[in-house]
């Protein structure tokens, strides 16, 4: 059994920023699914997840005597308008712990391990759905290479909470080298209280953008930094066709990693209008409004951020990086998704030209891009199965006559591009519906469709033939799978 030991940072910030609370355990909790390779992080590899001394710490039944269980306080910017106090009303911070490589430490939190006093109306816990469903896709977006929360180990019960209809709970162990969010900030600014809204911007960059701390204005670094690392997280969303679906500022990470995976999706059939959040009627969320949801919530955050900045000017200035970098982040994926190396002032209106095809066309996302690789360069008489997915097809091919022309003017051949596309564009995303399959098995008590899931997501870029049935579109009942806030 390995041993834990937990130091607390956060909790160092002092009972301001915090509540201690004791998890509330579930009753009668069963082990559904851990990952590997979140495990392997903190050195906890081969461990047995169903041993009782283990999992009591992670089923909410102990606390271990090194952590010190605390609920954060933050508020937030809730669909555009100031929703105030918020914080982890059902989620506890156990502490941080070290990582196996001597990389920074990782926090630990457990979510619905019970109520807290910032549940407001809520009963602080989780649904075995949505966990399963955040479990699955934290693995996904690190194994795609996207900055992410991890899921260590869920653990399920068969006490029923009630949301749309009563459902079975869980509890999911969360990482991540922290969970601050833009909202931590602005729960101090808007409350008037500016020695801890300080303190916390120099608890950030004390432990984690220490480079700031030499900076002429450390706090304008700070922000500069937040907003990069924003608008790069961003720019892999949109890359990858990922829809968080809730965007408030109290999901935003100060890291730039993906946070609280709630009514989240991957794009299918392409529409750049999609809502992935039933709740979100007014679609503030749309797809192709998130780069500029990344923008506004950057501005929360700079307001926030206000009292420790030197003037509004400067603080403008940083604002407007946010579109350049999204934009140079975004571009340069973009490249790399069409196989190109070298940089044409016409492939700007080729890829939007690629888009309203699969758009007009409702192509899947990923499914065309992954066929796009299959492109010869010189034959056009191979790619006929290219257009049969398309509805447009006329359209397709004059427009795979213009692409092919573009490829002859870079250096690689078919076989190393379609190589080096197949490693940014993946065959295998987490599907609404693959999650829902793996999701009514855990019902009844199976979880083998999580961890087989969970290992097909592990290699998102491989061929992996004998998982092919994975990679299939989705099918006609999957349209009736709605996803909300309520989780
Ligand atoms: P979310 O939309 O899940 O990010 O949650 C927004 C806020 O509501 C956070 O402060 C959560 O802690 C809180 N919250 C969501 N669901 C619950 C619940 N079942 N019990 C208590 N608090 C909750
Ligand atoms: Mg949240």
């Amino acid at each position: 059994m390995p041993q834990l030991h937990f130091q607390n940072r956060f909790a160092s910030l002092g009972e301001t920023f915090f509540a201690q609370v004791r998890p509330s355990a579930l009753s009668q909790a069963y082990f559904v699914a851990h990952s590997e390779s979140a495990a392997q992080l903190l050195g906890l590899e081969g461990s047995d997840w169903s041993a009782a001394e283990f999992a009591n710490i992670f089923n909410g039944n102990q606390v271990h005597a090194t952590s010190l269980s605390l609920a954060a306080v933050y508020s937030g910017h809730q669909f555009g308008v100031w929703a105030g106090q918020l914080g982890d009303g059902r989620a506890l911070l156990l502490g941080d712990l070290a990582q196996a490589n001597g990389q920074e430490m990782l926090e630990v939190q457990l979510k619905g391990s019970g109520s807290t006093p910032f549940s407001r109306m809520g009963d602080g816990r989780a649904v075995l759905r949505s966990s399963i469903r955040e479990f699955l896709c934290s693995e996904a977006m690190a194994a795609l290479g996207i900055p992410t929360s991890r899921a260590l180990c869920l653990y399920g019960s068969d006490q029923y909470v009630m949301r749309e209809q009563p459902e079975k709970t869980a509890i999911l162990t969360r990482l991540a080298p922290s969970f601050i969010r833009f909202g931590s900030f602005e729960h101090w600014y808007y409350s008037g209280q500016i020695e801890p809204l300080k303190s916390l911007a120099d608890f950030l960059i004390a432990h984690y953008f220490p480079d700031c701390s030499v900076s002429s204005n450390p706090y304008q670094a700070l922000l500069k930094i937040i907003i990069e690392r924003t608008a790069d997280l961003f720019a892999h969303w949109q890359a990858v066709g990922f829809m968080h679906g809730v965007l408030n500022t109290d999901n935003m990470s100060v890291l730039g990693i993906t946070l609280d995976y709630g009514p989240f999706g991957f794009m299918e059939a392409y529409d750049p209008q999609h809502i992935c959040n039933h709740s979100d009627t007014a679609g503030r969320y749309s797809f192709e409004n998130q780069p500029e949801i990344g923008h506004w919530n950057c501005h929360a955050l700079a307001q926030a951020l206000m009292p420790l900045l030197d003037d509004v000017e400067s603080t403008q200035a940083i604002l407007a990086i946010y579109p350049e970098r999204f934009e140079a982040s975004y571009r340069k994926l973009l490249q790399a998704k069409f196989g190109l190396q070298r940089v044409e002032s016409g492939d700007e209106k080729r890829f939007a030209e690629f888009f309203e095809l699969m758009h007009l066309g409702q192509a899947d996302y990923s499914f065309s891009f992954r066929q796009l690789a299959k492109i010869s360069r010189t034959n056009a008489a191979q790619d006929h199965h290219i257009s049969d997915w398309f509805i447009n097809r006329e359209q397709v091919n004059a427009w795979l006559d213009q692409y092919r022309q573009r490829l002859q003017r870079e250096h690689l051949g078919d076989t190393e591009r379609a190589a080096g596309m197949n490693k940014v564009n993946p065959k295998f995303i987490l599907r609404n519906y693959l999650a829902q399959q793996a999701i009514e098995k855990a019902e009844q008590k199976d979880f083998s469709e999580i961890t087989r899931l969970l290992k097909v997501l592990a290699s998102p870029f491989d061929e992996q033939e004998e998982f092919e049935q994975y990679a299939a579109l989705p099918p006609d009942w999957a349209q009736q799978i709605a996803v909300s806030c309520s989780s």
